[in-house]
C-alpha cells in the first residue's frame, strides 16, 4: 500500500541547543532510513505551515500569538525546563503541526490512506496553554480537531511513546468524539497516565513498569486495541514515539523494545484500521533519541504501515 511521507527541511532549523537530545539529526536519521529503504516507495508530501485557525482549534489565541511572535534572534528562548526556541523554531513548529493536519486532510479527500509525518518538534506534551517537554504545538490533537472539519466523525489517537501524552489527553478530555489510547511507562516523567476509575470512556491509559520485558509491553499494548475497536473511529492517528526502544537515552533504557516490536504494534493498529477506518492511518513522529534505533524503528513502523 502507498504511504505518503510528510516532512520539510525547515524542521531541521529548530535548534534547542547542541546539548539537547531533541536535535535536528533525529529528523535526518528518520528521513534517511526511509529514503534508503529499497523496498519502500513513499509518496512525497510537503508539510505546510499550520494556519492560525487550525492551531486555535486546540490552543487559545493568546498562546498561539505568543509563540508566533517569538523572535529569539541568535539566542534561544526558554519556554519550560526542557523546551527551547531558536530562530527557526516557530516555522518548524508550524510545519510539524501543519504536516499532520495536511495528512489528515489528504486522507479525508481520499488521496491517500496511510501517511507518516516525519516532524519535529514533537507535540504530545504540549498543553493548550503551555509548551512542555520539547513540544510547542499539540500536533496530533490539532490534526484530530481538524479531522472533523474534513468530515471525520470519530478519531482515535494511539500513542506508544514511552512518555504519557499529557497534552493530547488534556485536549481530548473535553471531546468525547476523540479517543486517546496510550501506553506509557509508569512511574516516569511527566508523572501522569495511570488509569483511574474516574477516566471518561474516551481516555484509555495503560502502563508498564520500568524494566518491563517486551512481551509484557506487547500484552499491555494489545489490551488497548479492543477499546479502540469498540470506539469505532473512522480515522486513527498514531503518536509514534520510539523512545521505548531498549537503547533510548531519554527513555533511560526503561523499556526493552526493538524495531520489530514497533512493527508488531503498527500491525495491531492497522488491523483495527482495516475493520473500522477503511484502513486509514495517519502517523506522526513523537520521541526517540538514539539516532540509529530511531531510524530503524521508524523504518519498521512505516514498512508495517505499507504492508496493507
Ligand atoms: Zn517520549
Amino acid at each position: 500500500m502507498d504511504v505518503a511521507l510528510y516532512t520539510h527541511a525547515d524542521m531541521l532549523d529548530h535548534r534547542p541547543g547542541d546539548w539537547h537530545p531533541e536535535r535536528p539529526e533525529r529528523l535526518r536519521a528518520v528521513v534517511e532510513a526511509l529514503e534508503d529503504a529499497p523496498d519502500l516507495c513513499l509518496i512525497p508530501g510537503e508539510a505546510p505551515l499550520a494556519e492560525r485557525c487550525d492551531l486555535e482549534l486546540v490552543h487559545p489565541h493568546r498562546y498561539v500569538e505568543r509563540i508566533l511572535t517569538l523572535s529569539p534572534g541568535r539566542d534561544v528562548v526558554q519556554l519550560d525546563p526542557d523546551t527551547f526556541v531558536s530562530a527557526g523554531s516557530v516555522l518548524a513548529a508550524r510545519r510539524a503541526a501543519g504536516a499532520v493536519v495536511e495528512a489528515v486532510r489528504a486522507t479525508g479527500r481520499g488521496e491517500i490512506a496511510r501517511s507518516f509525518c516525519a516532524v519535529r518538534p514533537p507535540g504530545h506534551h504540549a498543553e493548550p496553554e503551555a509548551a512542555m517537554g520539547f513540544c510547542i504545538f499539540s500536533n496530533v490533537a490539532v490534526a484530530a480537531r481538524a479531522a472533523h472539519a474534513a468530515g471525520f466523525r470519530k478519531v482515535a489517537v494511539v500513542d506508544f511513546d514511552i512518555h504519557h501524552g499529557n497534552g493530547t489527553e488534556a485536549v481530548f478530555r473535553g471531546h468525547p468524539e476523540l479517543m486517546f489510547a496510550s501506553i506509557q511507562q509508569h512511574p516516569m516523567w511527566p508523572g501522569s497516565g495511570r488509569p483511574t476509575p474516574a477516566d471518561p470512556p474516551n481516555i484509555v491509559n495503560a502502563v508498564v513498569p520500568p524494566g518491563a520485558p517486551a512481551a509484557q509491553w506487547r500484552k499491555t499494548f494489545e489490551g488497548l486495541m479492543p477499546r479502540v475497536d469498540a470506539f469505532a473511529p473512522d480515522l486513527i492517528i498514531v503518536s509514534a514515539g520510539f523512545d521505548a526502544h531498549r537503547r533510548d537515552p531519554v527513555g533511560d533504557a526503561g523499556q526493552s523494545l526493538e524495531a520489530e516490536d514497533f512493527a508488531w504494534a503498527t500491525r495491531a493498529i492497522v488491523e483495527v484500521a482495516r475493520r473500522r477506518t477503511k484502513g486509514r492511518v495517519v502517523s506522526s513522529l513523537e520521541g526517540g533519541y538514539d539516532l540509529e534505533a530511531l531510524g530503524q524503528s521508524a523504518l519498521a513502523h512505516v514498512r508495517a504501515l505499507a504492508e496493507g
